[in-house]
């Protein structure tokens, strides 16, 4: 006797789960879809990164020379101020904050410095070039 009744019930409630379920299903579905288009772009803008982070470029090799030469003449100058060079260019930028704003890497790898002295020599691991003293191994 109550079997019709709770057969009723639980298609009652079927129904309206479904119904419910059915626009929950939709919103989900546009959430996911424009979830799925940022992560697209943000894929393709990694890739331009990646692109631009990768192998030297004309641009890397005269920043780096016009770093070399700045630091080479700060070199230079402490060098005739303390009779002798730093010893590294960790030490160098620990003499005055506008050394330390320069930048003693190239692409993330720091530059060969070779004290020797009142002399060093100061060589781009990339191969950009060195610096002896105030002699570049470039003509600009
Ligand atoms: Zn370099």
């Amino acid at each position: 006797m109550w079997k019709p009744m709770l057969v009723a019930c639980c298609v009652l409630m079927l129904l309206s789960a479904c119904g419910g379920g059915g626009s929950d299903t939709s919103s989900e579905t546009s959430e996911a879809g424009s979830a799925a288009d940022v992560s697209d772009a943000a894929e393709v803008e990694d890739a331009g990164t990646a692109v631009s982070d990768g192998g030297f470029s004309v641009e890397d090799e005269m920043v780096c020379r016009a770093n070399m030469e700045g630091l080479a003449m700060f070199l230079m100058h402490e060098s005739s101020m303390m009779g002798s060079c730093p010893e590294t260019l960790a030490d160098l930028q620990t003499l005055s904050p506008a050394y330390a704003s320069m930048e003693i890497v190239c692409c993330g790898v720091p530059y060969e410095y070779e004290p020797d002295g009142a002399d060093f020599t100061l060589t781009c691991p990339n191969g950009h070039g060195n610096v002896v003293n105030e002699e570049t191994s470039w003509q600009w």
